[in-house]
């Protein structure tokens, strides 16, 4: 029909992922078509996910900050607290980064259609757009569809108390009695937020630890931070049943005896993981095959089970981090631009931007024991760190894991302000098949956080032993 379009390349969804897929082939040379269900293209990450909530967690680390540094001679009154500019600066920070990626797709001659897209057969998909449905037709395309948060059958979702990440981030009110369910990343995050502006927070886990993943000593000193700061975090327990009530959410709670428990709250955040949206969009009509949870298997290239379809994201598996459906993104799109490229990463980091924040890649402790691996480590506590201690927060410890056979770097893991920063540099040595005295003698700046990654390797060497 009229306004039916055709490019080289159609990238279906506009997160991290299909931006950076369409932006590598169209400076590659393909024409390229981005489709995406809502007005501003940057997908979760940007509308939704990584920045808001980075925004909310800087305010928030900017209140703690200043009730903890009364007690070092700076007495500082209890900010008070304007929501509606509070939110208006964070929908700012998440607009300044939306509207420049709609520069660069201009700028690359990226048409973006907006609109719901569904597969049509193998060379085409239907979108609904504005002004009625339109079909789109490509030689190849990348599928970059992302994921959404997974709501449980007993809790009753339609309850505008009841919120998962995207609601959390809208930041409508600041509760008095909050219940996080879920202690992973999204949930603990959400929960540093609302407790420093002034709600009392309850976390819910099912597993014996917050951030589970993490090797618990990583996670010791946010949890006992933590533990302070929160009502309370309940672990492994469960949250059997929530009632919506005139007077509040009636949550019930089921503790590992099997015991329960009720609690009114004022809100709720459900942070218990996110779906893959490969089901959605009807990309078995093209051929192409959707697990029956809804990820998309491909190849080491990208590929699916169809020749000139490929996914990228969250919609491909684990673990779902916007950093790697960039990297993703950039490999399909090398790969359809017939460039010889595959996806090689010996490791992803993962970070909780929490206070402190928790980062680790790469082997991990749990899993080495899991695997009867064995391995050495390096650990550098934080309180033996001038400049921990000179910031005031000397609660960290930075863990490097080693090769028995060759002493190479195989892993690491770092708890304590900044640690999402320090991490890649351990990122980096472990690519590079870096060993101990590689990042023993690499002279770091001193005082710096940085020189813990240094000590770690000193540690494990014995070159310091010494700490206090
Ligand atoms: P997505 O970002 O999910 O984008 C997919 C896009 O496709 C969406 O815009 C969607 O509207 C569109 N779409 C889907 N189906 C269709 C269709 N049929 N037609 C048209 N459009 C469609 N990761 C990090 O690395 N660091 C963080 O700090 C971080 N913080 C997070 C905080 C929160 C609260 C959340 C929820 C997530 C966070 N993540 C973080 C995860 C990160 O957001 C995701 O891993 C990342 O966005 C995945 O990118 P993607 O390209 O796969 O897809």
């Amino acid at each position: 029909g009229s306004g039916d379009m055709h490019a080289d390349l159609v990238v279906l969804g506009s997160g991290p992922g299909g931006y950076t897929a369409a932006f590598r082939a169209a400076d590659l040379g393909k024409s390229v078509i981005l489709i995406e269900r809502y007005s501003t293209i940057g997908g979760v990450c940007l509308n939704v996910g990584c920045i808001p909530s980075k925004a909310l967690l800087h305010a928030a680390k900017v209140i703690t900050e200043t009730e903890e540094m009364s007690s070092h001679g700076l007495a500082f009154k209890r900010p008070e607290i304007e929501l509606d500019n509070l939110r208006s600066w964070k929908d700012g920070v998440v607009k300044q980064l939306t509207g420049g990626l709609a520069g660069l797709s201009k700028q690359r001659k990226v048409q973006i259609v907006t609109g719901w897209g569904e597969f049509s057969g193998a060379n085409s998909i239907s979108v609904s757009t504005d002004d009625g449905q339109k079909t789109v037709t490509f030689d190849q395309c990348i599928i970059a569809v992302g994921s959404t948060p997974v709501e449980l059958p007993f809790i009753p979702h339609d309850d505008e108390r009841i919120v998962d990440s995207t609601g959390a981030l809208e930041l409508s009110n600041i509760p008095k009695k909050m219940c996080v369910l879920g202690g992973g990343i999204i949930g603990f995050e959400m929960a540093t937020v609302y407790e420093a502006l002034g709600s009392e927070v309850t976390v819910v886990e099912m597993m014996d630890q917050i951030l589970p993943g993490a090797d618990k000593d990583i996670v010791k000193p946010l949890s006992k931070r933590m533990e302070k700061r929160l009502k309370s975090i309940k672990l492994k327990t469960k949250v059997t049943d929530v009632k919506a009530q005139k007077n509040g959410l009636k949550v019930t709670f089921e503790d590992e005896k099997g015991e329960s428990s009720s609690e009114m709250f004022d809100k709720m955040l459900v942070a218990v993981g996110r779906r893959p949206l490969g089901a959605s969009c009807a990309a078995d009509k093209a051929g192409v095959k959707v697990s029956d949870r809804g990820f998309i298997n491909v190849d080491h290239q990208q590929r699916t089970n169809v020749d000139h379809i490929f996914a990228i994201g969250d919609v491909v598996g684990q673990p779902m981090l916007a950093h790697k459906a960039v990297h993703e993104g950039k490999v399909a799109a090398e790969v359809v631009c017939g460039e010889k490229r595959a996806f090689d990463a010996r490791i992803i980091p993962s970070v909780a931007y929490t206070d402190p924040e928790v980062a680790w890649c790469g082997v991990t402790e749990e899993q080495a024991k899991k695997e009867g691996r064995k391995i050495h480590k390096g650990v550098f506590p934080w309180a033996a760190s001038g400049r921990a201690l000179a910031n005031g927060r000397s609660e960290g410890m930075t863990k490097l894991i080693f090769d028995p056979e060759d002493d190479r770097v195989i892993g690491g893991a770092i708890v304590g302000t900044n640690a999402g920063d320090l991490i890649s540099e351990v990122a980096l040595a472990i690519e590079m098949g870096s060993d101990a005295v590689d990042l023993g003698h690499t002279i770091h700046p001193h005082p710096t956080l940085s020189e813990t990654v240094n000590f770690a390797a000193e540690m494990f060497e014995g070159t310091i032993t010494d700490l206090m």
